[in-house]
């Protein structure tokens, strides 16, 4: 196996902010070795203080499993159907699977590449018609974009449907001044490795209801009844977090807006230097949204243009990727319904993640960018 290759310039690869050891350390030295100690508790009040507006958070091993849970806590069970963005990461999706529902995929909207509030109602009012009324909407701020949260919302309130907001990628963005991970009748975050910040390997659910926090916490530990034995009336998971895991978030977390301020710089920097091409477009903020950039992606004019870019970067060892293929192309999703206005297909046909890591240096950018333009040239 290949050691890692210190010049390759890497899609998003974890950056520690220098304390994450320290708090690994006094969990060590403390034997809080464990799914549970003072760096859950700890990590778990710091993203209640960044999030803001009375957000309960329980701290859990992957974006997944809160997927899960969320899910399981919205209600949702088998024969239901849940509405889901298209456009997304499969783990959006799955957890509808485990639960014995059925995803219902919905296309984008050009403004945001996220759910198009048009599609979302058309779906709605065809399921109801068809006598299934979906039990949950999975909404997703891409690439850390936020999705049109005024549309989507109104839309689920007027049909009484929750939302399932997955903010994985979206740590640190914000509509309105109001963050991302706050929106949802339950909302989820992912800590993984090439996430916003990382743990290594984790994830958390967000509710505004302190009881649901506590139900979570019990389901995520095996759900276990108050009782001197191990005494269990539910069927449980193993889905909590790490004491140790949890201290690298708590060192992460004193370094989030600064990274942030970096994916931020990773767009500008490309933008400025890339957007005088008529064959390159950049998605830009629409007003009242602040996106955390977590990657910087580009809208090309063909599929070809695309791929000559992507290998062209490739040859001198940058890592670049399509944008993420939806759903509903999928081979494992292929029987499921969808409702399409071509948007998604068409960005996974021209589009292109460009490196967009924190700790990018000035000269792996403008590599980048000299790479992109001479294919352009
Ligand atoms: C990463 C991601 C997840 C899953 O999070 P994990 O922590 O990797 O399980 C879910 N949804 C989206 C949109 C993601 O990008």
């Amino acid at each position: 196996m290949n050691v890692i290759d210190s010049k390759r310039i890497w899609l998003s690869s974890p950056h520690m902010g220098g304390s994450e050891q320290n708090y690994v350390k006094e969990a060590f030295e403390t034997n809080w070795v464990a799914p549970l100690g003072p760096n859950v508790d700890g990590f778990e009040k710091d993203l209640e203080g960044y999030l803001g507006g009375e957000s309960h958070v329980a701290a859990l091993g992957s974006g997944t499993a809160a997927l899960h849970l969320g899910l399981k806590l919205l209600g949702v069970s088998q024969g239901d159907e849940v509405l889901c963005q298209s456009m997304t990461f499969a783990a959006s999706a799955n957890p509808i699977v485990y639960l014995g529902a059925k995803p219902v995929f919905i296309d984008s909207e050009r403004e945001t590449w996220n759910l198009c509030p048009e599609q979302l109602e058309i779906a709605i009012k065809d399921r109801i018609s068809k006598g299934i009324k979906p039990k949950a909407i999975v909404a997703v701020h891409l690439y850390g974009m936020p999705y049109n949260v005024e549309a989507v919302h109104s839309i689920a309130s007027e049909y009484k449907i929750p939302v399932l907001e997955d903010s994985a990628e979206a740590l640190g963005s914000s509509y309105h001044g109001v963050k991302c991970g706050t929106f949802g009748d339950i909302s989820i975050l992912s800590f993984n490795g090439n996430k916003i910040i990382t743990t290594s390997g984790g994830g958390a659910l967000v509710t505004k209801n302190k009881d649901v926090k506590q139900k979570t916490i019990f389901l995520a530990t095996q759900a276990r009844d108050n009782a001197p034995h191990y005494e269990h009336s539910e069927i449980g998971y193993n889905y909590r977090m790490s004491n140790i895991t949890a201290g690298i978030g708590r060192g992460q977390m004193e370094v989030l807006d600064t990274h942030v301020g970096y994916r931020r710089r990773n767009f500008d920097f490309y933008k400025n230097h890339l957007e005088s091409s008529s064959e390159i477009k950049f998605l830009e903020e629409p007003t009242g949204m602040f996106s955390n950039r977590w990657l910087s992606c580009i809208e090309t004019t063909s599929y070809e243009l695309r791929e000559e870019i992507r290998l062209s970067l490739a040859e001198v060892n940058i890592e670049s990727r399509p944008l993420w293929k939806p759903m509903h192309q999928q081979p494992v999703f292929a029987d499921c319904a969808a409702y399409l206005n071509g948007v998604s297909a068409d960005l996974f046909d021209r589009g292109l993640c460009l490196p967009s890591g924190s700790n990018l240096e000035e000269d792996d950018l403008k590599k980048v960018v000299s790479i992109i333009k001479n294919v352009l040239r």
